[in-house]
């Protein structure tokens, strides 16, 4: 039998907090997947629609990256037993690194255990207290994290700011130290892309390191998913290319591409990969058979984006507000939170699960929903989601 737990007076305020979630609707409880991540599932014992995931391209239940996955359990056992730079630095660690690197056309790679991880610990790694970070309004958390833990001067242009970002390196112009300009590849909440020709540009007028995340263009922009720096073709113009294994790739990870004194200069430096151990090996195999996945099977990646085609058209015909979506990523935007959140219960009880997100995951007053629709959803699955969306937004007056 369990024991009741007793909360500590000094552990109080935490209720308090909660409560004040509650009050401003931001409370919220974790949906529960029954079973695996595919485009229709099981939350919390409903069917579903499932328009949450970062599952692209349904890498997470492919044959090809199970089959891998499970003969790396057979042969190589289910941990690596230490961080990379003791005793875990595994074969099959080496030849995700290489792969990654053939991939993204980059002299070299490294893998962190997540690109959370991958970000903060780069960001942090390559700059410190004289430096400056030229950075995105709307960059990840990760981002920021990276930032704040280098102790470098941070200064945040506006939104895809091409005009804000020059005001800023112009009064900056004459800094001291290294400087880092950054910015999302795709935007995970609103789906809209980077102008990145035009960064590129700056970094180089302006003497910056130039670094990207591409957690949401990997396997999904550029050809066969190379991402941002591809679908613009500016190979060589960026210093730093970071993505992620754990969205369209299926499984978990993130990397960083860039030139072989930057990665070994990582492998020294940046404190996740130093101080937290490396991945399970059938993590890496199934990341490497992702790559020969998007390598063999252009297809894939087609599908995906005749489904957002199809999808996002609807939409925007049938009246709704999707921001300045260009990808995948198509935010339903609503303004208020208690009002997405109340879409987004309406929807799940009709059966499509699209998740509402409020602050600070966006700006206040900007709350949504957020779809992503994958390659291997049906024409009938978009199509029966289009008409509850369109029954339950009218019905809460959203259209
Ligand atoms: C999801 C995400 C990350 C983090 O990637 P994980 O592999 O899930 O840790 C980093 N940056 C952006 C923009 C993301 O959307």
């Amino acid at each position: 039998m369990t024991q009741p737990t007793t909360q500590r007076p000094t552990m109080s305020f935490l209720r308090e907090e909660l409560d004040k979630l509650k009050e401003k609707n931001l409370y919220f409880r974790l949906r529960v997947l029954e079973g695996e991540q595919l485009p229709v599932a099981r939350f919390d014992g409903r069917q579903v629609i499932n328009l949450s995931s970062n599952n692209y391209l349904g890498l997470t239940t492919h044959p090809k990256l199970r089959q891998k996955a499970l003969e790396a359990v057979e042969k190589l056992g289910v941990g690596s037993g230490a961080v990379r730079t003791i005793a875990g630095t595994m074969k099959i660690h080496m030849e995700l690194e290489e792969r990654i690197a053939r991939f993204k056309k980059t002299e070299a790679a490294v893998v962190f255990q997540s690109g959370f991880a991958a970000n903060a610990g780069t960001v942090a790694a390559i700059l410190g207290k004289d430096d400056l970070i030229v950075s995105d309004e709307l960059n990840h958390a990760s981002i920021i994290d990276g930032c704040r833990l280098s102790r470098a001067t941070i200064k945040v242009f506006q939104h895809k700011g091409v005009a804000d970002c020059e005001r800023i390196l112009k009064e900056t112009a004459n800094w001291n130290g290294k400087k880092l300009l950054i910015t999302d590849g795709v935007f995970s909440m609103d789906g809209d892309i980077a102008p990145l020709p035009q960064l590129c540009d700056l970094a180089e007028k302006y003497n910056c390191i130039m670094m990207i995340d591409d957690a949401h263009a990997s396997g999904v922009l550029g050809r066969n998913g190379r991402g941002t720096v591809d679908h613009y073709n500016m190979h060589g113009r960026v210093d730093i290319q970071v993505g992620t294994l754990s969205k369209a790739i299926g499984a978990l990870g993130g990397y960083v591409c860039g030139s072989r004194d930057l990665i070994e200069y990582l492998y020294h430096r940046a404190r996740p990969f130093l101080f937290s151990t490396s991945h399970p090996p059938a993590v890496a195999a199934s990341c490497m058979a992702a790559f020969e996945v998007l390598e063999e099977n252009e297809e894939i990646i087609q599908k995906l984006w005749e489904n957002t085609r199809f999808f996002k058209k609807r939409l925007t015909e049938m009246g709704f507000n999707t921001g300045m979506s260009e990808t995948p990523i198509t935010p339903i935007i609503v303004g208020d939170a208690a009002r997405a959140f109340a879409f987004s219960r309406g929807l799940f009880e009709e059966g499509v699960f699209a998740q509402a997100v409020g602050f600070p995951t966006v700006p206040e007053g900007k709350a949504r929903i957020r779809t992503i629709v994958t390659a291997t959803h049906t024409r009938p699955e978009l199509e029966r989601a289009l008409e509850i969306l369109e029954r339950v937004g009218k019905k809460l007056g959203i259209v």
